[in-house]
């Protein structure tokens, strides 16, 4: 009972709570936020900015924006996943799903607000994705501030990382032999070192990838990572490339991808997955085919997404392997109160 009252709302709260964590999965209402992994101060922000006024970009370029400020899991934003050199380094991309304009950044150096600068990518050049100092010295000159992205948690990951041999790492048919040993590497001949050693787990990396959706069906999809923990230098992975990390189209829906970004920007799922939904397929279904996909040549890959259609129906599918057979991801409607998180059984 509460203090000094009767308890007839305590039990009204626990009935209500209760009837929400029943929701059924892909729940609709609009306006929607969807993001993968329990991210919820981010689903916040994005809804947040939705309910005081802000268009389905700012959501999103709010929401990312929140994940890469709390370096959500290490895995967003500054001081997380160290390169082969140490340093953070940055991919993002944010997308209008009314104009199908893209603004993207990969391999970002020094600057903390890595889908701010996609944005502006967008809004202010009519290029579609900046890379490396170039991005950096675009983001600058745009008013971004430059600064140091290295943290001590970083430098200790790389440290120990050099401790350990430089192991795992992402190289093949090189010498030395990049399972025992640091680089420099060379090529080694011949090329047949088709081992999959170092690729990504469920360890290495996350990315936030949100899409947001207005009441009248205005789609915006986007994403922020840090990447892929040891990467090679200069690697960028699915999450600032259209169609691969998100994709957005207001007359069908929007995906956002997380995961082994090497293999799984392949296959644009992000991509299929809003073409399925266009050709009738719910947004369960859709996410379904895009990671049936990837598994037919990757069978051990890791990777999720999340799909949303325009009537605020969601949904969510990952490849089940050793260690990930569930994945979760956060959702905001009108229904659901607060941001909840909802998880998917992996197949
Ligand atoms: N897809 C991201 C990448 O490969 C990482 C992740 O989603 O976990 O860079």
């Amino acid at each position: 009972m509460m203090p000094g009252g009767d308890s007839a709302p305590a039990i009204f709260l626990l009935f209500v709570l209760n009837v929400l964590t029943c929701l059924p999965l892909g729940h609709a209402s609009l306006p929607l936020v969807i993001n993968t992994w329990p991210f919820k101060d981010a689903t916040e922000a994005a809804w947040k900015s939705l309910q005081s006024g802000g268009t389905v970009l700012d959501a999103v370029e709010k929401g990312c924006g929140q994940c890469e400020e709390a370096q959500c899991d290490g895995s967003v934003g500054y001081g997380g996943s160290p390169d082969e050199r140490g340093e953070t380094t940055l991919d993002a991309m944010i997308m209008n799903g009314d104009t199908m304009e893209v603004g993207a950044v990969a391999d970002l150096r020094r600057i903390k607000n890595a889908i701010g600068v996609a944005r502006a990518v967008m809004e202010r050049t009519t290029h579609t994705l900046l890379v490396g100092e170039s991005a950096s010295l675009f983001a600058e000159n745009m008013g971004f501030t430059a600064e140091d992205l290295t943290t001590n948690k970083s430098l200790n990951i790389f440290l120990e990382w050099l401790k350990g041999n430089c192991q795992p790492n992402y190289r093949k048919n090189v010498f030395p032999d990049p399972s025992k040993y640091c680089g420099p590497y060379k090529p080694r001949a011949p090329v047949t070192d088709k081992q999959t050693r170092g690729h990504a787990n469920v360890h290495s990396h996350d990315t936030i990838g949100m899409i947001a959706m207005d009441q009248g069906g205005r789609v915006a999809a986007g994403t922020s990572t840090n990447g892929m923990t040891h990467k090679v230098p200069g690697r960028v992975g699915d999450s600032p490339i259209a169609g691969a990390g998100a994709y957005a189209d207001s007359s069908v829906g929007g995906a956002a991808a997380t995961g082994d970004g090497d293999v799984m920007m392949r296959f644009l799922p992000s991509y299929l997955a809003v073409e399925q939904m266009r050709a009738g397929a719910d947004p369960s279904a859709a996410c379904e085919t895009a990671i049936s996909r990837i598994k037919r040549h990757y069978a051990d890959f890791f990777g999720a997404i999340i799909c949303a259609n325009t009537t605020g129906h969601y949904g969510a599918a990952c490849n089940k392997i050793a260690g990930f057979s569930q994945f979760r991801f956060t959702v905001s409607n009108s229904e659901t109160v607060t941001s909840r998180v909802l998880h998917v059984d992996c197949f």
